[in-house]
């Protein structure tokens, strides 16, 4: 999929010039000829990214890029300043309008492509992120996109990985005012650093004189700890081709020596905003992922879990020649349970009943909420004999102990019939060792209840 890009210029040349260099690279490019119409285009979601002219005479590009980064709607927009003003001050000034990247007029081809291509190979990434995490939130169950976006960048962990003296003595304490900083100079070292050290951020001097930095770049990218830390490298003069070379490597941002101050600051904290937009994207993905296939009441995963593991447990059981027993939990007299002292105590008997399974079973059993008051667990490389012990051992921590409800105050007698099955070698039948399971549990029932009952083999 091709990336739209929103061209922002008042004077029609300079947007003619972008969208021909553009189009020849096979980008969409949608132009603007102002920041309101800009502001508009964007929160309609028609572009993936915006390059954006700084002067303009009714808003210029710094306000613009403000508003949109303000906006949740699209604060999440890669936006790069165009700019024929080259002072540090001005660069500044955009990083802390929250934009992204810049260009110099006359923009060079090769950066213009290099830069437009990397933030939306970024975006891309997000956007599936953010789609799920906005869903998750609108039915409340995770953190705002609000608060993510207020973040502003600061009280990072920020690692320096510097040889030089000269530089790392002057880049450190900048960076202190606003940071946790730790420097490293030893850059064989610092990608275990890297991986061990929970930071937000690496700074790279491109100009390492005992370790090729950009090798070490790529391996912060292709350490599974370190993926998703962001790179921000430090180049010695205008040396495109090696700026180039890091950004396809997955340097996140660069900075030119002789380093400005603030600049440093302010590309630092755009890196770890961003990061740490990211983190919460994951989080919030992590968060529904384990709200998808856990029970809301006890905690247990729930049915649909259950079902999908189990198969997969089948199948390495019978792969590998080994038994597999299935139990099917069922609370006796729950009704009368709910009738007599009310649907909260019910609850509790519930939760209090995987608390119990819980503690009984072993880590690499599954234990589930199959629906109502009836409980699954699955217990690999075990047979017959031994989950006879397992449900009988079980059956006995509900019976021999009351459980405690109404916040405390009384004790009830709950008991549970429990049917056991082992799965079929021959035709690793997941539909069929549960079928059997139930069938033992439904004759528990019938023969008085409390007890555990073995299938059959099938
Ligand atoms: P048996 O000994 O034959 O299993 O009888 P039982 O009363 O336990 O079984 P039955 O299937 O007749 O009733 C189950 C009850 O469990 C009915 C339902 O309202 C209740 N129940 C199901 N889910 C929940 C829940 O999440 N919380 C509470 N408190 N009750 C629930
Ligand atoms: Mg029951
Ligand atoms: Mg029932």
């Amino acid at each position: 999929m091709t990336a739209r890009v929103l061209v922002v210029d008042d004077i029609p040349a300079n947007v003619k010039l972008l969208e021909a260099r553009l189009s020849a690279e096979y980008f969409d490019v949608i132009t603007a000829s102002c920041g309101a119409e800009a502001i508009e285009i964007c929160q309609r979601g028609e572009c993936d990214i915006v390059l954006l002219d700084v002067m303009m005479p009714d808003m210029d590009g710094f306000e613009v890029c403000r508003r949109l980064k303000g906006d949740v709607k699209t604060h999440f927009l890669p936006v790069v300043m165009v700019t024929a003003l080259d002072h540090p001050s001005d660069r500044v000034k955009g990083l802390e309008a929250g934009a992204d990247d810049f260009l110099t007029k006359p923009v060079s081809d090769v950066v213009l492509i290099a830069r437009v291509r990397s933030l939306t190979r970024l975006k891309m990434m997000t956007d599936e992120l953010r789609m799920r995490a906005l869903t998750t939130q609108e039915i409340g169950l995770a953190s705002r996109e609000g608060e993510a976006i207020a973040d502003k960048g600061m009280g990072g962990r920020v690692l320096l990985v510097d040889d030089r003296a000269s530089s790392y003595e002057r880049l450190a304490p900048v960076l202190a005012n606003e940071h946790h900083v730790d420097v490293e100079t030893d850059a064989a070292q610092s990608v275990f650093i890297a991986a061990d050290g929970n930071y937000d951020l690496i700074i790279v001097s491109l100009s390492l004189e005992n370790y090729d930095a950009l090798r070490l770049c790529s391996q912060i990218r292709s350490l599974e700890r370190t993926r998703g830390l962001p790179i921000l490298a430090i180049t010695e003069e205008d040396n495109n081709a090696r700026m180039l070379r890091g950004l396809e490597i997955g340097v996140n941002d660069y900075l030119m020596r002789p380093v400005d101050k603030n600049e440093l600051l302010a590309r630092a904290r755009t890196q770890i905003r961003k990061r740490r937009y990211s983190d919460h994207l994951r989080d919030n993905m992590q968060a529904s992922i384990e709200m998808a296939i856990t029970d809301a009441l006890t905690g247990l995963h729930n049915r649909r879990y259950m079902e999908s593991h189990l198969q997969k447990l089948a199948e390495q059981a019978v792969l590998r020649g080994k038994p597999l027993a299935l139990m099917v939990l069922d609370i006796d007299f729950f009704k009368s349970i709910n009738d007599t002292y009310g649907h909260d105590a019910g609850d509790d008997v519930l939760r209090e009943f995987a608390t119990r399974i819980r503690k009984s079973v072993r880590g690499i059993d599954l234990a589930c909420r199959f629906g109502g008051e009836e409980f699954v667990v699955v217990m690999p490389e075990t047979d017959m004999a031994v989950g006879t012990i397992v449900a009988e051992r079980l059956r006995k921590a509900i019976a021999g102990d009351p459980f405690t409800i109404e916040k405390g105050t009384r004790k009830i007698e709950v008991t549970i019939s429990i049917g056991l099955a082992t799965l079929d070698a021959a035709t690793g039948s997941v539909s069929d060792v549960l079928k059997r399971a139930d069938q033992a549990l439904y004759r528990a029932k019938r023969d008085g209840r409390n007890r555990v009952v073995p299938a059959a083999a099938a």
